[in-house]
């Protein structure tokens, strides 16, 4: 019932043209899949070219970032409306804003309402830390995550969230699949509470933390997960591509079976 999405989060990577390059390699390599949702999410300035390339294809859009005012004396920043007419989605709260950039809770409750004012679907990122994971403490970060950024909004099933705990990302070392479906399920039972568990149980929970063509299919098998958020590996255009076919056919067996 949940459409698997595979979003590719290209980070502080490609000027302009390299973007050109890598998405109309992406877009090649993908051709006509079917079964599962593809983004793609590009810095600001390769927004424009990124969603040419990609018209009259399936293949949508995203930003990483958003800020919450519609317009202002707000240097440097961008608005929802200056995105809602080039992407279908907004990432929000990723762990390296909220670390580099000090992201509070506050902060991505306001970027979630504003993305959802203007009509863009935010990926709101959650997780937890090594020491927080050790400490056996994932389920209360995430709790006081997701109650900052959703306590204030009414339910919207479209919502998007991935799960990417911090020592996962970018190390090459992914968390293990059953411990992800047991949090992933935790997120769906704290949405649940904060929402209704009708909204909870629609939405999508995508898995982020050194995903690859050869380890997604652990993760988009499992019961709570619809799909992944791809960092590195979404910077080849083969290795992704490779990451949505393998997921597209764990999804025909899944329904299948
Ligand atoms: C990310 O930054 O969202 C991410 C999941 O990165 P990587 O796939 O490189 O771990």
């Amino acid at each position: 019932m949940r459409e698997p999405l595979i979003a590719g989060n290209w980070k502080m990577n490609c000027t302009i043209d390299a973007a050109v390059e890598l998405v109309t390699s992406v877009r090649e390599s993908l051709g006509s899949v079917t079964g599962v949702e593809v983004v793609v999410c590009p810095p600001f300035v390769a927004l424009h070219s990124v969603s040419n390339v990609l018209k009259e294809t399936q293949i949508r859009v995203g930003a990483q970032d958003v800020f919450y005012e519609d317009a202002g004396a707000f240097t440097g920043e961008i608005s929802p409306p200056m995105l809602s007419d080039l992407c279908h989605y907004v990432i929000v709260g990723h762990s390296e804003r909220r670390k580099w950039f000090g992201e509070t809770g506050e902060l991505v409750a306001k970027k979630v309402a504003a993305a959802r004012r203007h009509g863009l679907v935010p990926i709101l990122c959650v997780g937890e830390s090594l020491e927080e994971n050790m400490a056996g403490r994932t389920e209360q970060v995430l709790t006081h995550q997701l109650r900052g950024a959703l306590e204030s909004s009414t339910p919207f099933k479209e919502l998007v969230v991935a799960y990417e705990p911090i020592w996962a990302i970018g190390t090459g070392r992914p968390a293990l699949p059953d411990d992800v479906n047991q949090t992933a399920r935790a997120i769906r039972g704290m949405i649940g509470r904060l929402w209704d568990m009708g909204s909870a149980r629609e939405l999508r929970i995508l898995y982020g933390g050194s995903v690859d063509s050869e380890n997604v299919v652990a993760f988009v098998s499992l019961s709570d997960i619809d799909g992944a958020l791809v960092g590195g590996a979404s910077l080849r255009a083969p290795e992704f591509a490779e990451i949505v076919f393998r997921t597209a056919s764990a999804e025909k067996k899944r329904s299948s079976g």
